[in-house]
């Protein structure tokens, strides 16, 4: 294959750098014999197995693509971005809202008390952290925790698109009114949304009560396991 074909990423192993030039090629054969006719092969496990080795080097693509973000004004306040964290081939991805203090200072979503009750939740349904994808609708902590505000938001949506795009993920959780209201692009309260499965780009996303909320209000927990249960009944069927 030509070496000038797929120019190696910078700093990338140079192993990688080949797997993507053979993978380019295998793309470019394949759209020819579509292109001829040839419907292909109905498409089995093995095959998403082989689009989910791209996704960490897809994942990274997304990450240095937003670089040093200064998109909007929300850079001028932050410590640092909180791009995401877990399984970059996660079949199920819970987005929150945004970072707050403490994700602000470690760089992760969901470090704080919320997030260890994020984790308590994700642990009752039987999977771990590093099992599923964590992200947040906005990548950087709004101050004092304020609301995000639309410019903010179109900002980053790109990016959380990007993320989907590299996971495909088969399952969504939006915790919280504004992750499922802005992903749904629904004017409903959360007590409405929740409970049942909704579309958002042809995947299932199910709304429940952000940890916040539930750490405020923990007579609520019984809903969210609710929730937690249809989700995890989904996912045992993948
Ligand atoms: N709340 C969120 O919505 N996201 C975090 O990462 C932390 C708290």
């Amino acid at each position: 294959m030509n070496q000038n074909f797929y120019p190696p990423v910078p700093g990338q192993n140079p192993d990688l750098t080949e797997l993507r030039e053979i993978i380019v090629g295998l793309r470019h054969h394949l759209e020819e014999e579509r292109r001829a006719g040839f419907e292909g092969w109905p498409r089995s496990s093995s095959s998403a197995a082989v689009e989910r080795v791209l996704s960490p080097t897809g994942l990274e693509a997304v990450r240095s693509e937003l670089g040093d973000c200064h998109r909007c004004k929300l850079s001028t306040y932050r410590t640092q971005i909180v791009f995401g964290t877990g399984n970059p081939q996660a079949k199920l991805v819970f987005v929150g809202e945004a970072p707050g203090r403490d994700e602000d200072l470690q760089g992760e979503p969901f470090v704080g008390q919320a997030g260890q009750l994020l984790t308590k939740i994700i642990q009752a349904i039987q999977l771990k952290r590093e099992d599923v994808y964590i992200a947040n609708i906005i990548k950087c902590r709004p101050p004092e925790n304020r609301n995000p505000e639309p410019d903010e938001i179109a900002a980053c949506q790109p990016f959380l698109i990007k993320q989907f795009q590299a996971i495909q993920p088969r399952l969504i959780c939006a915790l919280g009114t504004f992750a499922a209201q802005t992903l749904l692009q629904r004017g409903e309260k959360i007590s409405a949304l929740r409970g049942q499965f909704h579309e958002y780009r042809g995947i299932p996303l199910m709304p429940t009560y952000h940890p916040a909320f539930l750490l405020r209000n923990p007579n609520y927990k019984r809903e969210v396991w609710e929730d937690m249960k249809k989700i995890k009944r989904e996912y045992d069927q993948l």
